[in-house]
């Protein structure tokens, strides 16, 4: 929960982050310096998504969930990044980009898939758009179930992870 007081100019200041997402934040920049010098950055693929899994990407960035205060930062060039995300049901059209994308990936190369879709789990599995089955072309280290996942589930997540590396 949290509050936003309207007709302030000073709104973005005014948002009340609760005891959890104070808590996970805390973590998660313990997390980040400790694994990656406290810059993590994200190269973000979409597979075949409705989009809904990117606006809850996107919202990890707003004033609230804040993310960019952590360290995080996303990327547009898939050889420098930290962490694959990748969003989507693999459909024909991208499963090329998403193959090569994996090949380009530095050492380790870590892919945390987001959303229902790449568990084929999400409305859109009987199409004709779509590739193979899921994102089974490489190895997954991280799934995150949701349609879509909201924010705080995503933090979850990603703290849970960056603890297990
Ligand atoms: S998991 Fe749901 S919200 Fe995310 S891309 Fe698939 S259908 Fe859209």
């Amino acid at each position: 929960m949290f509050k936003l007081f309207k007709n302030d100019n000073n709104w973005s200041e005014n948002l009340i982050k609760d005891a959890e997402l104070l808590r996970l934040h805390r973590l998660l920049k313990e997390q980040i310096k400790e694994n990656f010098s406290g810059h993590l950055r994200f190269y973000i693929l979409d597979s075949g998504s409705c989009n809904g899994c990117e606006l809850e990407l996107q919202a990890l960035f707003n004033p609230l969930y804040d993310v960019a205060s952590l360290g995080i930062e996303v990327v547009y060039d898939s050889t420098n990044t930290d962490i694959l995300l990748i969003t989507g049901l693999m459909t024909e059209n991208m499963y090329n980009e998403v193959k090569l994308t994996y090949e380009k990936l530095k050492e380790p190369k870590r892919v945390i898939s987001i959303g229902d879709c790449p568990l084929m789990k999400a409305p859109f599995t009987n199409t004709f758009a779509l590739k193979s089955q899921g994102i089974n072309i490489f190895p997954v280290s991280q799934y995150i179930g949701g349609c879509p996942p909201e924010p705080k589930l995503l933090l979850r997540s990603l703290l849970k992870y960056l603890k297990n590396l």
